[in-house]
């Protein structure tokens, strides 16, 4: 007696094979024959020609904190997602002294998007080292699997206090993140995070402490991965952080490393393909490096109150200090304003916003009638420059106007070429973190319904590997993200028709009510982790156990 069989299925095998009919049965959460299944079973699925892969291996979430109020980490296990890496970009929460818990919170409330009240009523501090967290995680249990990173920003701390934002380590200091990284990796850390981007600053705007450690705190940190002979290196870099700098790194600890995050910019619009060439290259000189890259186009959303998207600019200094009427004051000015747009028409380099009006929408306004159109739209409309409509319209509503601006990755000719290149890695859905500007933890049913459907630019087989297949070989995923006789029965069944992500709405239940935003799964049919089901076609359903296992054993190749 089978615990459950999957019948008359589309089989993607997530390994690249072009997709069969076939039905899946399953005992003690393992795939245990594929083909015309005979038999009976507790539960069978009539799947019609559905098709059915491997759930979706996330390998760029942030869950370390959310996990340990909510073992779903919802929303990515309704989205199909069966195996969450977490503890990306060095953000985690181990290691940590009971004295070190507020500074380590107030460094994840800026980067993570959740504020200091709910990480205070949320976090569960049982545990202090690495291998203590990755045991508590473990008691807990979780709905989906969960890999974590060993993070530099938690280990510095730990190593250095207050000090971590501040200077260079001493080698004593290295040889002690060298020591917690070794330990870590063996007691299950799937590897070694950090990040050198200037984008990832802690409350107050002082850098993450990653940001402050030099070549040789780097170097001694990730050949810690080749002293065990295990691990994946992962780095968010910054602009300065060097291809080659990071071959020879791949080259010394002989470790896999994963690039991110390489996003498509329109003002520098061959800047990531220059990094993939060099990427590609390493490979051909037998490193082992890739390029993570996202299949969302990066939106976020902004008041005037806070405009991000504009705060970068030279000529918005003059404003960024100011507060209440000073503030209202400067946005109404003409020179301010003539500055800010001979500058938005002047090339760049690298600068998020370009003017591209056409691209930042209104979503909210005390005129409803405004919402869901552009400003370049509503600016000819009212015969005025784009800037001034904009500046002038919040200025009308007290700055509450809520905008939308379509930022990176915007150029979709540009990310499909991202998408196929052969050392790219579909990443960076940074699920669990950034919870009130973006969500793209439904990135896998985004790459199915657009990339796939929509679009056609990859096929369904080819986007099933990069989501399953690909991501378990280079983590040493064991066992899983490929359909075959033995495999752990995590499973995926939806329909290629009408697969998608839902629209982004925000609700309000993170600990102590606070808002984050959310989707909800399209053409999902059913999630199954190690042979349980957790979600069916209206979302997560109960469970006796949660199904998801901590891995901590990764393959060495
Ligand atoms: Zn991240």
């Amino acid at each position: 007696m089978f615990d459950l069989v999957i019948r008359d299925a589309t089989l993607l095998d997530g390994l690249g094979s072009p997709p069969r009919r076939a039905g899946v049965a399953v005992k003690d959460g393992r795939i245990v024959e594929i083909g015309k299944i005979l038999g009976s079973s507790k539960e069978t699925v009539i799947a019609d020609g559905l098709a059915l892969m491997p759930g979706i291996i996330d390998n760029h979430t942030h869950y370390d904190a959310q996990l340990t109020w909510d073992p779903w980490a919802s929303p990515s296990s309704a989205l199909g997602v069966t195996t969450a890496v977490i503890g990306n970009c060095g953000f985690t929460i181990a290691p940590c002294r009971a004295r070190d818990r507020e500074l380590v919170m107030k460094n994840l409330t800026q980067v993570e998007g959740m504020s200091l009240a709910v990480l205070r009523a949320g976090v569960r501090w049982d545990f202090e080292t690495v291998p203590q967290y990755l045991d508590m995680l473990e008691r807990q249990g979780s709905a989906l699997n969960v890999a974590a990173f060993a993070g530099h920003s938690a280990v510095r701390t730990y190593v250095m206090g207050e000090a971590a934002t501040e200077r260079t380590a001493t080698a004593a200091e290295i040889a002690s993140m060298k020591k917690i990284i070794v330990d870590a990796v063996h007691a299950g850390a799937v590897g070694f995070s950090t990040s050198t981007s200037p984008a990832h600053n802690g409350e107050g705007g002082k850098p993450m402490p990653s940001r402050l450690a030099g070549e040789d705190e780097m170097r001694a940190l990730v050949c810690a991965l080749g002293d065990v002979g295990r691990g994946v290196f992962m780095l968010t870099k910054g602009g300065h952080t060097s291809i080659s700098f990071l071959e020879e790194l791949a080259a010394e600890s002989q470790r896999p490393v994963v690039i991110a995050a390489l996003l498509h910019s329109s003002t520098n619009p061959d800047a990531v393909f220059h990094d993939l060439q060099k990427i590609q290259e390493a490979n051909e000189r037998g490193r082992k490096l890739v390029g993570a890259v996202s299949c969302c186009p990066l939106a976020m959303e902004f008041t005037l109150h806070s405009p991000y998207v504009f705060e970068g600019l030279q000529a918005w200094q003059p404003a960024l200090a100011l507060k209440g009427d000073a503030f209202k004051k400067k946005l109404r000015e003409k020179e301010f304003r003539n500055a800010l747009r001979a500058e938005i028409a002047k090339p760049a380099h690298f600068r998020l916003f370009n003017g591209e009006w056409q691209q930042v929408h209104v979503v909210q306004s005390a005129r409803p009638e405004l919402e869901q159109r552009s400003v370049a739209e509503l600016a000819s409309a009212a015969h005025k420059d784009p800037l001034e409509w904009m500046l002038d319209t919040a200025l009308e509503e007290n700055l509450d106007t809520l905008f939308s601006a379509l930022l990176l990755n915007s150029d979709e000719a540009a990310v499909g070429r991202m998408l196929k290149h052969p050392c790219s890695l579909v990443s960076l859905s940074d699920a669990g973190a950034h919870l009130t500007f973006f969500n793209d933890a439904g990135f896998g049913l985004h790459l199915l319904g657009h990339w796939v459907r929509s679009e056609g630019v990859l096929t369904l087989a080819d986007a099933v590997w990069r989501l399953c297949g690909q991501p378990a070989q280079l983590f040493g995923i064991k066992d899983r993200g490929a359909l075959k006789v033995g495999s752990h029965a995590d499973l995926l069944l939806f329909d290629p028709a009408t697969v998608d992500r839902g629209p982004k709405r925000r609700v309000f239940d993170l600990p102590g009510g606070h808002p984050r935003l959310t989707t909800a799964p399209v053409g999902v049919y059913g999630v199954w982790v190690n042979g349980t089901r957790i979600a069916g076609r209206d979302g997560p359903v109960e469970v006796r156990a949660l199904p998801g296992r901590l891995l901590r054993k990764f393959d060495v190749d």
